[in-house]
């Protein structure tokens, strides 16, 4: 099982942000928060990953991170092979936190976003280099077993060459996953952004030579890792597995249905979650679309596995339909594997569209 724990505390709101976050929340808010997630996780099951997200974890004080991980560990079974994600903001880590993090956790993942101090200002991140650099050499020093920075490109008033600095000082630091992300046009987001912004796709080929000159593959649209350094939580979603999400906005799936829950409010007072109840087929094409996301798509074996998954031939059928809409070059297509090539990967959203349709 994976286990998704949403931490939905933050500083203030970043202008691009569309997640699920409330910013300065009191100390008070934060320990109801903990009580409640006390009241609901026990007796889980063994976690095969554990990602904790938000917000921003480290929002927390020393003492709070804490008793997080002591009631994560009291109501899940963590084996040495578990492998435990969370995120870490560079304005909110301290040495004490540091350590309770390397304590705990086997992959850190920082939102850096930029290390142009103007972009980041520009998107609401209000984090000096000062600040940066010694949360960097912080989580350097520690040593975590795997860290991930989260860089984005094409950003209003972001060059190209900034990026690219960017990125290669992420190398030298010493991180083996890099995700980078360009923002999308969001509702609810404050920073207003292009809605088609051509110059992000145009700028992907140019980071994959990047990323794999020195030595980070693509394996998923936003993510490069080195070999064996893939977030194995994200890629055990992306393919359909079983996933508990706690905390306000997580998201779980039971091999049959989603369901999410809802506001903090709601959540703290136990409210049950929504359920996503839709029609089989479409669930099935849903875990399809999204894997096709990852550099390695579908292989039969991996296909019978995904709970109640229908035929490899009946899926090499559906895509071979979908693909002839499409130029050939997008599709990597044999009777041993299902996968989107770089190219096709860049238009991920049509073919994805096409699949949902074939369920309807
Ligand atoms: S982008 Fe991250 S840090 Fe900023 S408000 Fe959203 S969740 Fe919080």
């Amino acid at each position: 099982m994976n286990y998704y724990f949403h931490i939905p505390f933050c500083a203030s709101k970043c202008g691009y942000c569309a997640f699920y976050s409330i910013p300065e929340a009191d100390r008070f808010l934060i320990d109801s928060y903990l009580d409640q997630l006390e009241r609901t996780l026990h007796s889980c099951g063994t976690a095969e990953t554990v990602y904790i997200g938000g917000g921003t974890p480290t929002y927390l004080s020393a003492v709070q991170l804490k008793r997080l991980f002591a009631i994560i560990r009291s109501g899940i079974d963590i084996t040495p092979e578990t492998e435990i994600s969370c995120e870490a903001n560079p304005e909110s880590i301290t040495p004490e936190k540091c350590g309770i993090l390397r304590e705990n956790i086997t992959r850190i993942s920082m939102g850096v976003q930029s290390f142009d101090a103007a972009v980041r200002k520009n998107i609401g991140r209000h984090c000096s280099g000062k600040v940066l650099e010694d949360a960097i050499t912080l989580i350097r020093s520690a040593g975590f077993p795997h860290w991930n920075m989260d860089l984005i490109f094409a950003l209003p008033g972001q060059s190209d060459e900034s990026f690219f600095a960017g990125a290669e000082m992420a190398v030298e630091y010493g991180v083996d996953h890099i995700s980078c992300y360009a923002l999308t046009a969001e509702e609810n987001a404050a920073l207003k952004l292009p809605e088609d912004d051509e110059h992000a796709a145009e700028m992907m080929p140019e980071i994959c030579d990047f990323m794999n000159a020195r030595g980070f593959r693509r394996y998923e649209i936003s993510n490069f890792a080195r070999p064996g350094c893939e977030c194995r939580h994200n890629c055990n979603v992306w393919k359909g597995g079983r996933l508990a999400g706690f905390g306000p906005a997580a998201c779980g799936f039971d091999g049959t249905d989603r369901w999410s829950n809802g506001t903090l409010d709601e959540w703290l007072t136990g409210r049950t979650p929504m359920q996503d109840a839709i029609p089989h087929m479409a669930r099935l094409q849903e875990i399809f679309a999204v894997n096709l996301r990852t550099a390695d798509g579908w292989t039969p074996d991996m296909w019978a596995e995904v709970p109640n998954a229908d035929s490899w031939a009946r899926r090499l059928e559906i895509i071979r339909e979908i693909a002839a809409n499409f130029p050939a070059e997008w599709f990597d297509i044999s009777a041993e594997h299902i996968a989107l090539t770089g190219n096709g990967m860049m238009f991920w959203n049509s073919v994805a569209g096409e699949i949902f349709d074939h369920g309807a």
